[in-house]
């Protein structure tokens, strides 16, 4: 192991964002092309609003996309007592102080700051002050130098600097003894010693302030890379009214994790004008450089693209493993002797977009009485018909070669026979096969629900017929 060190730092107050899994598989990639550790670090510090339901829910997010973790999940508020440990630290060394003014108070200096065209900052009322104040509330602030400049070098948007003047005197501990973001993710990535931050730009403004904290505890300062946010069609940050942002969300309309993956990585990142890559070739061909300077937009459309493509060129094995909990949905447990799944997969990879597409058409191959559309059984289920039907029938049943090949042959000669053209025939066993008259290929079709099926499903619409008229 080499010592890159890389995380992903949720925190447990919703579903696993789309956001947040790119920001995940960044690091997850950079740390297997680099034969280094990936951590999951969950922030809950934030009691009243991180559930256990979003951890598992993050957690799933981060299985079905197969970014396992190699160290963790580790819990911030397991490690409280840690956090105290260390503010007590800055507090005797002078660069942390109590702070006992009121939220009122607060209030009160920021809108008279506000009214003055200054800037909302604390004002350090309680920054020198002599004395502890024995029973008032407290918060604990960090002493920010006044002066000076905090710069970086982000490895994504380049030199970065912001004057200390501008940045406040932190709260690290609130007043009922709760620590703040700010302060738990540097003594986490310090004690956990992470070698490179990749996080959201949102957090961009929050990196002067940790840097300042690093260096007051004496820990080295890990390098950063700030992902521009992804945003919706109208260039507004990506949320719920731009559809579904969750990533089980995804799972659940039908997409593969490799097409979730393949879009997550390319929206926010290139290798030339390559689109496709398979999971070997992103730990491969991953680097930082290749992290774009503007934001990603988030397009369905090429999602679905990327999904119909995983889904055409899928192992059919694996694809029937991911497709049956659809099938069970629609109430299909494809039983032992019923067609095989993967020959099943293999008729409707070629044109189905999505999961669900997939289980939709492989619903008839399961019904053991096929429910005929009505205006495809009005067209070809006729009279008309019947007699096409019934000498096909028969044709099949001293039929050799059920293969796809062997089984167009006997099309072709049955239509010799008969002095009838494909088209006569054809669409009329297609439905009375499956139901409707979009499908696929029909050889395809016989081949996989076999003989013996193909007939009886040709007696039950021989029979509807006659029933019929
Ligand atoms: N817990 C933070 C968030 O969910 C991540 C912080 C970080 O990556 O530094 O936004």
């Amino acid at each position: 192991m080499s010592d890159i060190r890389l995380r992903f730092a949720p925190s447990p107050t919703g579903y696993l964002h789309v956001g947040g899994a790119r920001t995940a598989l960044f690091n997850w990639l950079l740390a297997h092309k680099l034969g280094g550790t990936f951590i999951l670090r969950i922030e809950d510090t934030d009691v009243a609003r991180s559930t256990e339901e979003s951890v598992n829910a993050i957690l799933e997010g981060m299985q079905w996309l197969g970014l396992e973790w190699d160290e963790g999940p580790f819990f911030q508020s397991d490690l409280f007592p840690v956090y105290r440990e260390y503010v007590q630290k800055l507090l005797e060394e002078g660069k942390a102080y109590r702070c006992y003014c009121t939220a009122e108070e607060l209030e009160k200096k920021r809108e008279l700051a506000m009214a003055q065209g200054g800037k909302p900052k604390y004002d350090g009322t309680c920054r020198d002050l002599s004395e502890e104040i024995p029973g008032k509330p407290y918060v604990i602030r960090f002493r920010a130098p006044a002066v000076g400049v905090t710069a970086f070098d982000d490895l994504v948007k380049g030199q970065i600097s912001f004057n200390n003047e501008e940045l406040d005197d932190l709260i690290i501990q609130r007043s009922d003894g709760t620590p703040i973001y700010n302060f738990t993710v540097v003594i986490d990535d310090a004690t956990m010693k992470v070698s490179t931050v990749i996080r959201g730009d949102d957090h961009l403004s929050n990196t002067p302030r940790q840097i300042l904290l690093y260096e007051a505890l004496g820990f080295p300062v890990p390098r950063f890379a700030h992902v521009p946010m992804i945003l919706g069609s109208d260039k507004a940050r990506l949320s719920k009214r731009h559809g579904a942002t969750s990533v089980m969300a995804y799972r659940d309309m039908g997409y593969l994790p490799e097409a979730m993956i393949n879009y997550l990585v390319r929206l926010g990142w290139s290798h030339g004008d390559d689109e496709i890559f398979s999971r070997e070739e992103l730990v491969d061909k991953f680097t930082l450089e290749g992290i774009g300077k503007s934001a990603g937009v988030f397009n369905p459309d090429k999602l679905l693209w990327l999904n119909a493509h995983y889904i055409k060129n899928g192992d059919p094995a694996r694809l029937a493993q991911l497709l049956l909990p659809f099938l069970r949905e629609r109430g299909v447990e494809p039983a032992a002797n019923a067609p095989d799944l993967d020959g099943v997969i293999i008729t409707l990879q070629e044109r189905a977009r999505t999961m669900l597409e997939l289980a939709d058409g492989a619903l008839f191959y399961y019904q053991s009485e096929v429910v005929y559309d009505e205006q495809a059984a009005a067209k070809q289920l006729t009279a008309a018909q019947l007699p096409n039907l019934v000498s096909f029938a028969k044709q099949l049943a001293t039929g050799g070669d059920m293969t796809p090949a062997g089984i167009e042959i006997l099309f072709k000669e049955f239509c010799v026979t008969q002095g009838i053209k494909m088209g006569q025939i054809g669409p009329s066993v297609r439905v009375a096969l499956c139901g409707v008259t979009t499908s696929p290929a029909i050889y395809d079709v016989i081949a996989v629900l076999g003989k013996d099926e193909t007939i009886r499903r040709l007696e039950r619409a021989i029979d509807f017929i006659t029933a019929r008229a």
